[in-house]
């Protein structure tokens, strides 16, 4: 029987509805709305699509969003101001700095200097510590990670007790999603293992999985033959091999494929998400959520 579809495109619509109604009733109530600024340093036009995505959607959820772009040659120190100015500024509970950032910035600096209760990313090591802990400690979980946990479970696949195999260790995807998969508590209790360059036999591992998310950055790195029938498949890779042209805007666009063959594994596979339409379209909700929760954490709701 072939796989449940996870669509991230319409777990997303339900999230954002969810999000709006709890946006409203904060506004009724307590009058007041989340607060997201987002930080953008030069014109890289992928870093410009990505924050124009973030704003449109705080604007539609009734956030209040500002929005700062400055030159590529703004000093360190300015930058650092610029934050600092947002760590004070009480109508604002998430502050993103969009990265890359350009070569004369340290990204790390500035990424440390966010104040942890507003770093709605989730990249400071305080946030990482909160994860690490786990339970009511953790307070932003970075955003891709928290969407694959969510896709898991809003497909009603069963965390607990699962093998869990997970394929990369970066900070931003592989090691948190370990974290949030062992953690104590709803969608986590799974058993987890993460593999990486240097593990031994991929395949292997990947055949013992219950729930396998796959995030290395390589096209078809899994195998079908490496799915154990009924599994839940996350791929959260996006690699671009090749390019056409669209049949919606006529435009030019990037062929997108994930790490796992999807056509083909989603014959074995119980559910599975597909790229793109997966795990992408989950990254912003999570960080519009995060600013909502930053806002309920402010307000002594959460
Ligand atoms: P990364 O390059 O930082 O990490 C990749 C990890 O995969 C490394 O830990 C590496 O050890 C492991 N790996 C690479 N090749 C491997 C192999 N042959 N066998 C076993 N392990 C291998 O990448 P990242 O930032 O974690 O992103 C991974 C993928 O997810 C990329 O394709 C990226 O574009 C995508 N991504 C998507 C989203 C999204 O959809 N919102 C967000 C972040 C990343």
């Amino acid at each position: 029987m072939p796989a449940q579809i996870i669509s991230g495109t319409e777990i997303r619509k339900t999230i954002l509805s969810e999000l709006q109604t709890e946006v409203a009733h904060l506004k009724a109530e307590h009058g007041q709305v989340p607060g997201l600024v987002t930080i953008l340093v030069g014109a890289d036009p992928a870093s410009m699509s990505y924050v124009t995505s973030k704003i449109k959607t705080a604007k539609d959820l009734g956030f209040k969003e500002v929005q700062e772009n400055r030159d590529p040659d703004i000093s360190e120190a300015d930058l650092l101001a610029l934050v600092e100015s947002y760590n004070r500024d009480d109508s604002i509970h998430g502050i993103l700095v969009q990265l890359p950032l350009p070569k004369h910035i340290d990204d790390q600096k500035i990424l440390m200097a966010i104040d942890p209760d507003k770093d709605v990313d989730g990249f400071h090591p305080v946030n990482a510590g909160r994860l690490m802990i786990g339970g009511d400690a953790v307070k932003f979980p970075p955003c891709t990670p928290a969407g694959i946990q969510e896709l898991i479970v809003r497909a009603g696949v069963e965390t607990s007790g699962a093998e869990a195999v997970v394929v990369g260790r970066s900070n931003i995807v592989g090691k948190p999603i370990a974290n949030l998969l062992f953690a104590k508590g709803p969608g986590g209790n799974a058993t987890v293992t993460v593999a990486h360059t240097r593990t031994k036999d991929l395949a292997e591992h990947c055949r013992r999985a219950d729930i396998l998310v796959v995030a290395a950055g390589v096209p078809d790195l899994v195998k079908p033959a490496w799915i154990k029938p009924g599994a839940c498949v996350i791929d959260v890779g996006v690699n671009r091999v090749g390019e056409k042209v669209s049949e919606k805007t006529g435009k030019t666009i990037a062929i997108l494929k994930g790490d796992v063959d999807f056509e083909k594994a989603k014959e074995i596979a119980g559910s599975i998400t597909p790229v793109p339409g997966g795990v992408g379209p989950m990254t912003i909700t999570m960080l519009m959520r995060n600013t909502l929760n930053s806002l309920k954490y402010r307000i002594g709701l959460l």
